[in-house]
């Protein structure tokens, strides 16, 4: 794997020569990832923004088609395409996180609006320094510094970055601004190993998920002590990076429109109930599903949970409910 580094006194200068070419997502704020028009616009706190970097590629409400019906005539207009290509710069969970759903979005359908932003956007992975007190992207597969996800992992030295270099589009990224990077020397590498060690160790929480699928028991009564607080206001499933449910609905009238996906949340009430029958009908057995879905149904299909650790909906369920203690008395519990 080739790695180069990039002067920190330079990193200003390389967004400034990105955002000549390319459209820049970045931090804006402690609250969300933006587009950024200038390299000061982007947020340097250590956390990640509140919202994840989803919303980028699976937005909240996006345009499928619009629609005119005219007598029996039927017009489809497509929605636009990108602008231009993008660069987004962001944290190795909600790198990761984009590798999930592409296993949902190229699944059994291959979803072109998905596609279009995943292969027209580079991803540039930044390490985490200062993990937070909530992270536990260590217990499932990650780490401070993953390269998963990541078209390029830049990692803080002391007075560099230590930039890899992962995909073809990564070293494109490079190659645009070749003349600001060098070949990354022995001794930063070996800085990089161990100071990677380090920011693991600062990963204060942890959850053992070994064997937790079979454990994960759809009849325990456990469920209801675990989740009877919860108020089924979603925040945990729209703040997670990996969560993706969505409805389809069409906006206007019968005449003239636009067919819509909008977000939507296992956690409310509506999402499974029909006409006739309300499968999930008490905030329990919805609370499992998010469990069950991410900890034995995706790891099933897909080979990995559907989790990336991030600690958002930790972070912000009002309720207090935190999904590690949840699994950790799951676990105990199946123990017996
Ligand atoms: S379930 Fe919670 S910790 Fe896991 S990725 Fe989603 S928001 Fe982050
Ligand atoms: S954030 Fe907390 S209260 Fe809100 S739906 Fe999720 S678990 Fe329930």
């Amino acid at each position: 794997m080739e790695a180069k580094t990039l002067r920190r006194d330079r990193f200003s200068l390389w967004i400034a020569e990105l955002l000549r070419d390319y459209e820049v997502i970045a931090p804006r704020d402690e609250l969300a990832y933006g587009r950024i028009e200038a390299p000061e616009e982007i947020w340097r706190g250590s956390d990640k923004p509140h919202r994840p970097l989803k919303e980028f590629f699976f937005p909240q409400r996006e345009t499928l088609f619009g629609y005119q019906v005219d007598g029996a005539k039927v017009t489809l207009d497509q929605p636009p395409h990108l602008e231009a290509d993008r660069v987004v710069l962001t944290r190795p969970c909600d790198a990761a996180a984009l590798t999930i759903l592409d296993k949902v979005f190229f699944w059994d359908y291959q979803d072109a609006l998905y596609r279009e932003k995943r292969e027209r956007t580079t991803i540039v992975s930044i390490a985490c320094e200062q993990p937070c007190e909530t992270c536990f992207c260590t217990s499932v597969g990650g780490s401070p510094a993953d390269i998963e996800g990541a078209d390029l992992m830049l990692a803080p030295l002391e007075e560099s970055f230590h930039v890899q270099v992962l995909s073809d589009k990564g070293k494109a990224l490079i190659e645009h601004s070749e003349a600001l990077f060098g070949a990354s020397t022995e001794k930063e590498n070996q800085q990089r190993a161990l100071l990677e060690d380090a920011w693991r160790q600062r990963i204060g929480r942890e959850v053992d998920i070994q064997n937790l699928a079979e454990k994960l028991d759809f009849d325990s009564p456990i469920w209801e002590a675990l989740t009877e607080q919860c108020i089924d206001c979603c925040i945990c499933t729209f703040l997670c990076p990996t969560c993706h449910c969505f409805d389809i609905q069409d906006e206007g009238d019968p005449l003239e429109g636009e067919r819509v996906r909008l977000w939507d949340s296992c956690a409310t009430r509506l999402f499974t109930k029909t006409a006739v029958h309300q499968p999930r009908a008490t905030h329990a057995s919805r609370y499992r599903q998010r469990i069950m879905h991410k900890f034995q149904y995706y790891p099933k299909n897909f080979g990995r949970t559907l989790c990336v650790g991030c600690g958002r909906c930790i972070d912000y369920c009002p309720m207090g409910i935190d999904i590690t203690a949840v699994l950790q008395a799951v676990k105990e519990y199946a123990h017996g």
